[in-house]
C-alpha cells in the first residue's frame, strides 16, 4: 500500500472511526429500493423538503493543514462531483422517465432515488455530502464542478451528468449515491465501469484505481463495512450505468450505504457523519490524484 500524502494523514487524524454501514444502489434500477418518478409521488415528501442545506455544515470543514509555502496539494486538478438524483424528480415523472441511450441499453433520464424510512431522501443526502466534499476539495486546491446547482430541481439526465465531467476534462469524477435495499442489508460499495466497446473503455483502468483508493479511504474514514449484498469486497463493476458508460474521464459511483437499514439511516441523517463521509471521499480522491 502506498503511503498517504501528508495532507491526507493530517485530515485523517480528524476522523474518528466507528459505525456499521450499509450500501445500496439506487443508481437507476438495480436496487430494490429504487423507485421510478411515478412511484415516487407516494413516498414521504419530507425528504425532499428536509433535504439539503447547501454548503451549510454545522461543523467546520477540516483545515487544509498546509505548511507555509507549500502549494495546495490538489492545485491544477479538476474534480467533477455528481450528487445523485434531484429533489424535485419525484414531482416530474414525465421528464425523469424519458428514455435516454446509455449505449448498452435505454434507461430513464434520471430516477428519484430512495429514502430512509423516516423520509430523508437520497437526493438530499447526496446533495449534502457532495457540497461538503466540494468544499474540502476546493480547500485543497482543486477546481470542483457539481452536476447540479441545488436540491430543488429536476435531473439532469444521466447522459448529461456524464457529459459535464467530460466537458470539464475532469481528472476524476464521482457520483454520490446511497442504496435502498432490504433492511438487513448493509455496507458500502464502489461501482466502476466495464469496457463496453465505447467511450469509457480508455478510462476503465484509471477508474478502477480511483475506485480502489476511494474504497480504502471510505472504509477507514467512515468505519462502514463492505457491502454484504453487492459486489465483492465492496467493488462492483457494471456496464448498465449511463453515468459510467458515457464517461471519458476516470469515474466511479459510491453507494455509501443502505438507507433502508435502520443503523445506517441514523448515521446518514447525522450531519457530522455526512462530514466524515465527505472527508473520506476527499481523502480517497486525493490519494488517486496524487499517485
Ligand atoms: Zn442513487
Amino acid at each position: 500500500m502506498r503511503a498517504l500524502p501528508a495532507t491526507v494523514l493530517a485530515a485523517c487524524g480528524l476522523i474518528v472511526s466507528a459505525c456499521g454501514g450499509a450500501a445500496g444502489s439506487a443508481t437507476g434500477g438495480t436496487a430494490s429500493g429504487t423507485v421510478t418518478a411515478g412511484q415516487a409521488a407516494q413516498q414521504p415528501q419530507a425528504g425532499a423538503a428536509a433535504a439539503a442545506t447547501p454548503g451549510a455544515s454545522a461543523e467546520a470543514s477540516p483545515a487544509p493543514a498546509r505548511a507555509k509555502g507549500v502549494a495546495a496539494p490538489l492545485s491544477g486538478k479538476v474534480v467533477v462531483i455528481d450528487p445523485g438524483h434531484n429533489g424535485a424528480n419525484y414531482r416530474n415523472p414525465k421528464a425523469v422517465n424519458r428514455k435516454v441511450n446509455v449505449l448498452t441499453q435505454w434507461k430513464p433520464c434520471d430516477t428519484t432515488g430512495t429514502s430512509t424510512d423516516s423520509g430523508y431522501s437520497e437526493a438530499a443526502f447526496t446533495w449534502d455530502v457532495s457540497t461538503r466534499l466540494a468544499k474540502i476539495l476546493k480547500s485543497r486546491g482543486a477546481t470542483v464542478k457539481l452536476t447540479r446547482h441545488d436540491n430543488n430541481g429536476v435531473g439532469p439526465c444521466i447522459t448529461e451528468r456524464a457529459a459535464i465531467g467530460n466537458k470539464a476534462k475532469a481528472d476524476a469524477a464521482i457520483s454520490v449515491h446511497a442504496d435502498g435495499s432490504a433492511p438487513a442489508n448493509h455496507g458500502f460499495h464502489v461501482i466502476m465501469p466495464k469496457k463496453i466497446g465505447g467511450p469509457v473503455d480508455p478510462v476503465v483502468g484509471d477508474s478502477r484505481e480511483l475506485g480502489l483508493a476511494v474504497r480504502s479511504a471510505f472504509e477507514k474514514g467512515t468505519g462502514l463495512p463492505y457491502s454484504n449484498y453487492i459486489g465483492s469486497k465492496a467493488l462492483s463493476f457494471r456496464n448498465d450505468l449511463g453515468g459510467l458508460n458515457l464517461s471519458t474521464v476516470p469515474k466511479i459511483f459510491i453507494e455509501a450505504g443502505n438507507m433502508r437499514n435502520a443503523a445506517e439511516a441514523a448515521k446518514f441523517r447525522d450531519p457530522a457523519f455526512r462530514q466524515r463521509i465527505a472527508l473520506a471521499l476527499a481523502n480517497g480522491m486525493q490519494h488517486y490524484l496524487q499517485a
